[in-house]
């Protein structure tokens, strides 16, 4: 019988339940020191512009080398930032780093008549909202020596369950500077038709669950032929995440994405590898 507080099961459970709290907390303590112990970095994505063949856009994605816990995933750390405010100051340090990695790039490539392709950095709710946001994108952009033609923003849409008014408050301030924006994982979670005539988006990105479906007949690829009519209706372009094969890469083509980013192109790049690639150098 289950007496409170009693049996193996319970006492199962509670050493459970505290072995997950503890390392929520180390993670937290781990966390906290990573900036100043510089243990961040970025690797870049590039998306394939199908039109033409090039490269004209990249995601910038954070990587974190952690001493005692070795490379953790950003999908894990980056909510649990996000909960302890920690998420500012951190993506603060990877607007910058991205701003800076693009001034560098345009200065090689300028070399050779060439521009780098626009990065694009993912901005989290709790970070939008952030007093000074607005002020501290400009600030990166001018220390990199860039125009507001080299950034576009990445948001999904949990933005706007916590404050609406403000978020579009920001993102058209942010707009407004020249900053392209996106939405981010569309197809997923709380997507809803209503953002999109809200707030003109200059980009939608398809999230990987659906374009992972396209080459399927049927209904995967119904989905993603409506969402890329839709998008362009509305006068947004349309990248599609998370493109492996090139069965999708075709589908995707067929059906007039813009963009296309996925393994099946590039995976994330370090910054030296992109160099080259962008420099058209073989390969080290
Ligand atoms: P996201 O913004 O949707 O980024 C795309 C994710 O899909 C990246 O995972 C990328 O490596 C992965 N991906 C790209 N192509 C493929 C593919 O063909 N197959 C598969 N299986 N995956 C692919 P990553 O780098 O692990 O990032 C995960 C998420 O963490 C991001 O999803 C984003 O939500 C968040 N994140 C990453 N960097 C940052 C950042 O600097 N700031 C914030 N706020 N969030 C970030
Ligand atoms: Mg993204
Ligand atoms: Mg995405
Ligand atoms: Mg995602």
């Amino acid at each position: 019988a289950a007496k409170a507080g009693g049996g193996a099961q319970a006492r199962w459970f509670r050493n459970a339940m505290q072995s997950q709290a503890e390392d929520r907390l180390q993670l937290e303590g781990l966390l906290r020191e990573a900036l100043e112990r510089n243990q961040f970095s970025l690797v870049f994505q590039p998306q394939l512009h199908l039109a033409t063949g090039r490269i004209q856009h990249m995601e910038a994605l954070l990587r974190w080398q952690c001493p005692a816990l070795g490379p953790v995933s950003p999908a894990a750390f980056v909510p649990v930032a996000e909960d302890i405010g920690l998420i500012v100051p951190i993506g603060e340090w990877v607007m910058r780093e991205a701003c800076r990695e693009v001034g560098r790039l345009r200065r090689l490539l300028a070399l050779k008549g060439g521009r780098p392709p626009r990065v694009a950095v993912n901005v989290s709710a709790h970070q939008l909202l952030s007093p000074g946001l607005v002020e501290m994108v400009q600030s990166a952009l001018a220390d990199a020596g860039l125009g507001p033609e080299h950034l576009e923003i990445e948001i999904t849409e949990s933005i706007f369950l916590q404050d609406a008014d403000r978020a579009l408050a920001t993102l058209e301030s942010l707009r407004q500077l020249g900053i392209e924006l996106a939405i981010d994982d569309f197809g997923t979670g709380y997507s809803s038709f209503s953002y999109l005539t809200q707030f003109p988006f200059d980009r939608l990105k398809i999230d990987r669950s659906l374009v992972m479906n396209v080459d399927q007949p049927g209904k995967g690829y119904a989905i993603v032929a409506a969402i890329v009519s839709l998008a362009h209706a509305l006068g947004m372009k349309v990248t599609a995440e998370g493109m492996e094969t090139p069965a999708q890469a075709e589908q995707l083509e067929a059906l007039q994405c813009d963009d296309i980013q996925g393994y099946g192109f590039h995976r994330p790049l370090q910054p030296k590898v992109l160099e080259r690639l962008l420099l058209g150098a073989p390969p080290l």
